[in-house]
């Protein structure tokens, strides 16, 4: 298998293009071995950007995420996301210290505010600012944030250090490509593409199964690098089976045709015009 593609982010430093998603890890401890197994087997293959959330399992994920890193975190490229509801100044210090008790660790490598709510962005964004100074974080960013949110956040002191936004977009959501992408490239803010395989739903799809077939590759492979071609994008696939990992790994190797890429286009059109920022 090739090297893992990277992305380089404001302050310089490289990650990989394909990482690990971890929502609905860490709900259920009979999984629990499975998630573990999965995590450390991405790590291994170099997917070394895990993606938590205090939201996920309710700190159960951030849990499962430090067994997985247990040892060898200094090879991890660790990032997790603050409620809105704890967004505060204060807030958000706390919330991270929670974090990093649960992941077993003394710092993030990226903290991300995972939605919009009622705390104003200059409060968020003077918690991450401390947090940072304080060595707690290595940089901070946003979730959820469509192009308006995004100019708002600029105008904000200190706002001009978002390092990610990180929001839904796969070959089914491609809304973004419209205003959002384009705005973050042309900045160097990364976009950290969630839901890749559309929750699995990609992997299904009749004309991805099509186009995989001709390459010996799959489905969820022909998703993934759809992402992997963009420029500043990262793709955070979650599996909880080891097997699937290294499947979504191998998607760096895919390399399709002008022609698939030009089928892609047609049963995934490209936006024609402004719409709101999808989540989910
Ligand atoms: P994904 O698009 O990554 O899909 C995950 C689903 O696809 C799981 O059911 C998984 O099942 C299945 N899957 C994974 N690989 C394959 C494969 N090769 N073939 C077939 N099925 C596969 O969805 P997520 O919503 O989990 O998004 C990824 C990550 O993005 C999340 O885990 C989270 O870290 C982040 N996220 C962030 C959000 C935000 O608001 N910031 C919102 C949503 C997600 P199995 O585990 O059984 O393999």
């Amino acid at each position: 298998m090739s090297d893992i593609p990277t992305v380089t982010l404001p302050s310089g430093i490289s990650v990989p293009a394909l990482g690990l998603g971890t929502w609905q890890m860490g709900e259920d401890s009979r999984k629990a071995e499975a998630e573990i197994e999965s995590l450390k087997r991405g790590l291994d293959l170099g997917l070394t950007l895990i993606d938590t959330a205090e939201m996920y399992g309710e700190g159960g994920a951030e849990k499962i995420t430090a067994q997985a890193i247990a040892g060898r975190r200094d090879q991890v490229f660790l990032v997790s996301k603050v409620y809105p509801w704890n967004a505060s100044r204060k807030g958000v210090v706390e919330a991270c210290e929670r974090s990093l008790d649960r992941l077993k660790t003394d710092r993030l490598d990226l903290y991300l505010l995972h939605w919009r709510g009622e705390h104003p962005l200059t409060e968020t964004v003077a918690g991450f600012e401390e947090l940072r100074r304080a060595g707690k974080i290595g940089a901070w960013g946003v979730s959820n944030f469509d192009l308006d949110d995004m100019l708002e956040l600029m105008e904000v002191p200190d706002g001009g250090n978002c390092a990610a936004n990180q929001v839904l977009y796969n070959l089914s959501r491609r809304g973004i490509e419209y205003d959002l992408l384009p705005w973050c490239q042309e900045r160097g803010i990364p976009v950290m593409a969630y839901s890749p395989i559309e929750q699995g739903r990609l992997a299904r799809s009749g004309e991805l199964i099509r186009i995989a077939k001709a390459y010996q590759a799959t489905p969820a492979q022909v998703a993934l690098a759809f992402l992997l071609e963009r420029d500043g994008v990262i793709a955070i696939p979650k599996s909880a089976n080891p097997d699937r990992v290294a499947e979504n790994a191998e998607a760096v190797d895919l390399d399709l045709s002008e022609a698939d890429w030009t089928a892609l286009d047609a049963a995934f059109p490209p936006p024609s015009r402004k719409a709101p920022l999808a989540m989910i």
